[in-house]
């Protein structure tokens, strides 16, 4: 009997070489593919992933829902906001950060922080509120690695080394309960 295709939305992409695959946060399955694969290739493709998609999708319906500007969201932004007070100064003290640099909160989709190091700009995921100070400290010690390295490069993984000696573990961590 042939299985089932879950659905999924196809997008083609030139210049793109293989067939990626990814579930949303909202559980939505999204297939971008090279111009030129047949669909049945991207079918099968899409088949030989079901029973990924559905752990996926099972994980995500128990997790907490993403967040939304409200006040929730405000409640949660003041609060990470005492952390990162507290948690700035100490690390930008360890690393050798002379000047604070700004700090924005604000709701990304895609990644945990952010940071400009020619602006001296930080910016954090509202959602790292919810995920624990261990991430929180994670994710500030790898922006300010940013400001010495732009690139994860060997150099920027030894300033995390040298700095916070269980990187891996808090960012597998914090990646095992991404949206
Ligand atoms: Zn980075």
């Amino acid at each position: 009997m042939k299985q089932p295709v879950p659905e999924y939305r196809l997008t083609r992409r030139r210049g793109q070489r293989r067939i990626i695959l990814r579930v949303e946060g909202d559980g939505q399955v999204k297939v971008s593919a090279p111009p030129n694969t047949a669909t049945r290739t991207i079918d099968a493709f899409v088949v030989s992933k079901a029973a990924w998609i559905a752990e996926r999708t099972a994980l995500l319906a128990e997790m907490e829902p993403a967040l939304v500007p409200g006040p929730q969201a405000d409640a949660l932004r003041a609060h990470m906001r005492s952390d990162v007070a507290r948690l700035m100064p100490l690390w930008c003290a360890r690393m050798g950060v002379e000047t604070l640099p700004k700090v924005t909160i604000k709701i990304m989709k895609s990644r945990w922080g952010s940071c400009n190091a020619v602006r001296h700009t930080i910016s954090l995921n509202l959602e790292l509120a919810r995920r624990g100070t261990d991430a929180l400290e994670y994710v500030i010690v790898h922006e300010l690695a940013h400001v010495f390295e732009q690139n994860h490069g060997p150099a920027f993984y030894a300033l995390m080394d040298r700095h916070l000696p269980d990187w891996k573990q808090r960012r597998a961590h914090l990646n095992t309960l991404q949206r």
